[in-house]
């Protein structure tokens, strides 16, 4: 007999970070407040999971399923009171002050409960996070003021990344690829700025966003050599939204076709130097990969749980369906994977607080210099202006560059993308595993088993397909010429 309930339940209130990845509590000796901050991110993940994802999950599903424009708008603003869409935001500016592993502890409880609500808030943050790759001081200054502002206000702010054509997503992620691609879209070089033209599809957000992070060639049968990251407010003339997809899964959070008309980007618009899109595309998966196989494996515990409560319930032959040895090896397996991939994903993000672009947050000068500015200083016209100056901008331009070296950037995809294909190809077995020990009765819409099912099959496409990210681990373990 089972007597006790799943302990990693995003429906459990109880704290057990150290009893999730031990070497935390190691951790815990040597960065006490940066342990406590996570164990305390992972109470308030799950009770948010509990109270406000997953009673939602099911509905908005439905909602979705027929109109695909639709928005829970009520969860955002609930969102938008804890501060999640700003949650990366030192606490000083009005943020939450969250490393990445409390971002991905959040991550994990979070789409445990559903995928799709969490994506909404969590890839809202892709936009910004492209503004943060390039370090420039004054740029990252006026988003973090303008969210935190409108936050306040309680207006969104949403960003959206493109960079998937309909000529190929897989193209535009991978540079061998993207050397042989034809884009639909092109930036034309004009006085002050830049106009593009043409299309990109499947992009997260892409209906909400305010702005739009977008990457686009100066010369169309150059791609790699010629592609550039710009950033657009959604009201430029010439932008407008397409068509909204209708997907199996992770409806909570839209996808929409971007269409460029004559669009004009002035010069300083411009989120990467001219030629190099793609080192900037690289960047940013170096970091989001990770996230979503953290994503994926919350997926597949989700579907776990539910399947556990679902067999603790159901009799068959006289006993309840979990009380049969089969069931129980069924989940054991998938327990395990769960477990092991989970140490991959806290390894991940200890990486990225300690190794990768965070890093800088832990930097005992810039904690400092943090900590004594005033609030005032920190929010003022004055410190943005001085941020824009030529050489403020190359000095912190400099140090970026030395902190985040190529070698960390190529070591952190090859590790991402690991995370991400394990994790995704985990969730499609999880969840069709799920699907198998409950059987047609547990299939139910209500059990929310079979929406895990659809989420699942999505993430192994997005964030690069599953085979793009092995292709990704293979050229780094075994190196490759392009
Ligand atoms: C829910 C969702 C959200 C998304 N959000 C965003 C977003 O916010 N921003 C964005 O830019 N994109 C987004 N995408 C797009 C996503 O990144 C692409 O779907 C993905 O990159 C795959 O591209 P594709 O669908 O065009 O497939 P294709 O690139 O056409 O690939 C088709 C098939 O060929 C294989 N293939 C292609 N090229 C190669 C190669 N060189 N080597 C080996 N195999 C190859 C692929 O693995 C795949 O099996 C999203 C997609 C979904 C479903």
């Amino acid at each position: 007999m089972i007597e006790k309930a799943t302990p990693y339940s995003y429906m459990g209130s109880e704290q057990d970070l150290i009893e999730y990845a031990p070497v935390l509590g190691i951790m815990k000796k040597k960065f006490p407040s940066y342990i406590k901050h996570a164990e305390e991110a992972q109470r308030f993940s799950r009770r948010f999971a509990r109270e406000e994802i997953a009673p939602r999950a099911l509905e908005v599903d439905r909602k979705c399923s027929e109109d695909p424009n639709y928005l829970d708008w009520d969860f955002f603003h609930k969102a938008m009171e804890e501060h999640l869409p700003t949650s990366f935001i030192p606490e000083k500016l009005g943020g939450r002050g969250w490393s990445a592993l409390d971002m991905f502890v959040f991550t994990e409880e979070g789409c445990a409960a559903c995928f799709g609500l969490l994506a909404v808030i969590a890839f809202s943050m892709f936009g910004f996070s492209c503004a943060t790759v390039e370090y420039e001081p004054a740029v990252v200054l006026r988003f973090i003021k303008h969210m935190v502002s409108e936050e306040k206000e309680g207006r969104p702010v949403f960003f959206a990344w493109a960079i998937t054509e309909p000529s190929g997503g897989t193209d535009a992620e991978h540079p061998a690829a993207m050397r042989t691609m034809r884009p639909s879209i092109e930036a034309r070089k004009v006085e002050g700025g830049y106009i593009l033209n043409g299309t990109k599809c499947f992009i997260t957000n892409g209906n909400l966003a305010q702005f739009v992070v977008v990457n686009a060639p100066l010369d169309r049968s150059r791609p790699l050599e010629t592609d550039t990251t710009f950033m657009l407010p959604a009201t430029s003339p010439g932008f407008s939204v397409g068509k909204v997809e209708v997907k199996c899964g992770q409806k909570a959070c839209p996808t929409a076709e971007l269409l460029f008309d004559d669009v004009f980007v002035p010069a300083e618009n411009l989120w990467s130097l001219e030629g190099e899109g793609m080192q900037h595309t690289q960047e940013i998966l170096s970091v989001t990969r990770g996230g979503v196989g953290t994503a994926t494996i919350g997926l597949a515990r989700g579907a776990v749980e539910r399947t556990v409560k679902y067999a603790s319930e159901r009799k068959v032959r006289g006993h309840r369906l979990i009380d049969e040895g089969w069931v129980q090896f069924a989940l054991a397996d998938l327990m395990m994977d769960i477990l092991n991939l989970r140490h991959a994903w806290v390894d991940f993000a200890l990486a990225i607080d300690f190794y990768h672009a965070m890093k800088l947050m832990r930097n005992p000068v810039a904690d400092m210099a943090l900590r004594i500015t005033p609030k005032s200083v920190l929010m003022s016209d004055k410190l943005e202006e001085l941020a824009g100056m030529g050489l403020v901008s190359s000095m912190v331009g400099g140090l970026k560059k030395k902190l985040v070296t190529e070698e960390i950037i190529e070591n952190c995809i090859r590790h991402g993308s690991a995370l991400k294909a394990a994790g995704a190809d985990l969730a499609m077995r999880a969840t069709s595993s799920c699907c198998d020990v409950v059987g047609l009765e547990g299939m139910k819409r209500q059990y929310g088993i079979e929406k895990c099912f659809r989420d699942a099959k999505v993430t192994q496409i997005f964030e690069g397909t599953n085979q793009l990210n092995r292709l990704d681990v293979f050229e780094r373990e075994v190196g490759y010429e392009f």
